[in-house]
């Protein structure tokens, strides 16, 4: 019997990737003198080396678009290339909630049955503020935002909740984050993949088919928790 059923948000409830990919356009067509790959490869090398000092998020993102500028140029990047990356982060702050297909209808219809949590990663701010912009807020009893998303602090939020794993599901998109880590302690875990995945979110250690459940989108949930629960 579940008890609990927990959300991931971007790229589960709303859409999130797709943001940063057109960002990521604009941001190489900026370097374009240096060809699209390198800064691709650059970029994203220079993202997965920050991680551990600025986190998930937009400004992670803006701190290593500015740091890929400063590495491809040698130095050269002028004043106003750097205002314009800062302002592609202000767009993508301002970005509008987009919410995925059947997201609100389900919600709403598990929320009435359920105790719903929402996890995610990211930056504070930001976080808190789509979610409120989201229309969703008052369907969820908790709202979590965390640094990472590993079995330690999967496990470390159970507690707090009194939840145990047998009576928990995660639904997310991302296999490292959302689904691996909850196979790991024991708790249910869906999976629905979102249109693409950041590569860094594929990299994840192997997982049996048989120990998740992959759904085509959100309109299938409530369902599955019909016949699991
Ligand atoms: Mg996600």
């Amino acid at each position: 019997m579940f008890e609990v059923i927990a959300f991931d948000a971007d790229d589960t409830l709303w859409h999130n990737e797709s943001i940063f990919t057109m960002t990521q356009i604009k941001f190489s067509e900026m370097l374009s003198s240096h060809g699209q790959e390198v800064v691709d490869q650059t970029l994203f090398a220079t993202q997965i080396k920050n991680l551990q000092h600025f986190g998930y998020g937009i400004k992670g993102f803006i701190l290593s678009m500015i740091e890929t500028a400063i590495e491809l140029t040698d130095g050269e990047v002028r004043g106003h290339e750097i205002q314009q990356i800062l302002d592609f982060g202000r767009e993508m702050l301002a970005a509008p909630i987009e919410l995925l297909p059947h997201v609100r209808e389900v919600v709403e219809e598990l929320s009435q049955k359920y105790s719903l949590l929402l996890i995610t990663k990211g930056d504070l701010i930001d976080q808190e503020t789509k979610i409120a912009r989201s229309g969703l807020a008052e369907f969820f009893d908790a709202v979590e935002i965390v640094s990472d998303k590993t079995t330690e602090v999967y496990s470390k939020i159970l507690k707090r909740h009194k939840i145990k794993p047998s009576h928990f599901m995660m639904i997310g998109n991302s296999m490292r984050s959302d689904i691996v880590p909850i196979v790991q302690i024991g708790a249910q875990a869906v999976h629905v993949p979102y249109l693409s995945t950041w590569e860094h979110e594929q990299d994840h250690p192997p997982v049996d088919a048989e120990h998740y459940t992959e759904l085509k989108h959100l309109g299938l949930l409530p369902q599955l928790i019909k016949k699991k629960g």
